[in-house]
């Protein structure tokens, strides 16, 4: 069957959506032009505190703690939606500690099973699998496992829609679009001006996160229907982004505790 290109429009933001990020500021990286637009967002979710406990991001914030750092990220998000007005039911944190998702992605999944159960989103929008980040990737598995319990349950689940965040190129880093390996098709949605600026007050919010969020050229947002992932393969090909950082995970790894979720949940 050929798949259709999603093309965001009135429809779809007339539709009750969830958004699941693995940190706060993913949600805006993502989708960011488009969150504003959404008028009935059952929840917004961040599956980790965004506080990772190792590395200098405490420091560089100048708040004493891991908990500190967590709490100030939280503060932005919510500044955040203000800046955007921007009203979600519920804007709910998993709390798992930033860069500690791939070891939780059952208890993740079942997380999420309950959130969908009670909040019914038509659509869910999370990451793309791409390698970027393993707790983007820990997340955009979690969303799809949850989905396959629901369904292997019988019950009425969310259609997954996914947003870019960044990966691995020739270059170094690519973000704003998929990877180009075809698993699903998609069109480049072009910001523009008036896009690119209201994203950008948005991002504003996210003081601590200056220094990374300004290597991100605010272009393009494109959204696509996710296609169906094999979790036990690698995204790509070569070496991941995030296996060029000392974040504790590589890709072998990831792929390991992928499947032993997927085995745990029962799902073949
Ligand atoms: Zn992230």
């Amino acid at each position: 069957m050929r798949r259709q290109i999603l093309r965001p429009d009135k429809e779809l933001f007339r539709r009750p959506v969830a958004i699941v990020a693995a940190h706060p500021d993913d949600e805006l990286i993502g989708l960011g032009s488009l969150v504003p637009y959404f008028q009935e967002i059952r929840a917004i979710v961040h599956t980790t505190d965004g506080a990772p406990r190792n590395g200098p991001d405490i420091r560089n914030a100048g708040v004493a703690t891991w908990l500190d750092y967590a709490q100030l990220r939280r503060n932005e998000f919510r500044a955040s939606l203000q800046a955007g007005e921007i009203f979600p039911d519920r804007a709910i944190c998993l709390w798992i500690p930033d860069q500690q998702a791939a070891f939780r992605m059952p208890q993740l999944t079942l997380r999420l099973v309950s959130i969908f159960t009670r909040l019914r989103p038509r659509f869910v929008l999370t990451h793309s699998y791409e390698g970027g980040h393993p707790d983007h990737d820990s997340t955009a598995a979690a969303v799809h496992y949850a989905v396959a319990c629901l369904r292997g349950a019988g019950a009425s689940s969310p259609c997954v829609l996914e947003f870019a965040s960044y990966h691995a190129s020739e270059s170094g880093m690519e973000a704003e679009t998929f990877l180009q390996n075809s698993l699903a098709p998609f069109e480049q949605r072009a910001l523009g001006d008036a896009g690119r600026l209201a994203k950008r007050k948005l991002l504003a919010s996210y003081a601590s996160q200056q220094n990374v969020l300004s290597q991100f050229p605010l272009c393009y947002e494109p959204v696509r229907a996710a296609p169906e992932y094999d979790f036990t393969k690698p995204p790509h090909p070569g070496t991941l982004f995030y296996e060029r950082f000392d974040w504790g995970m590589n890709g072998r790894e990831w792929r390991r505790l992928a499947q032993a979720a997927r085995r745990r949940l029962d799902l073949g």
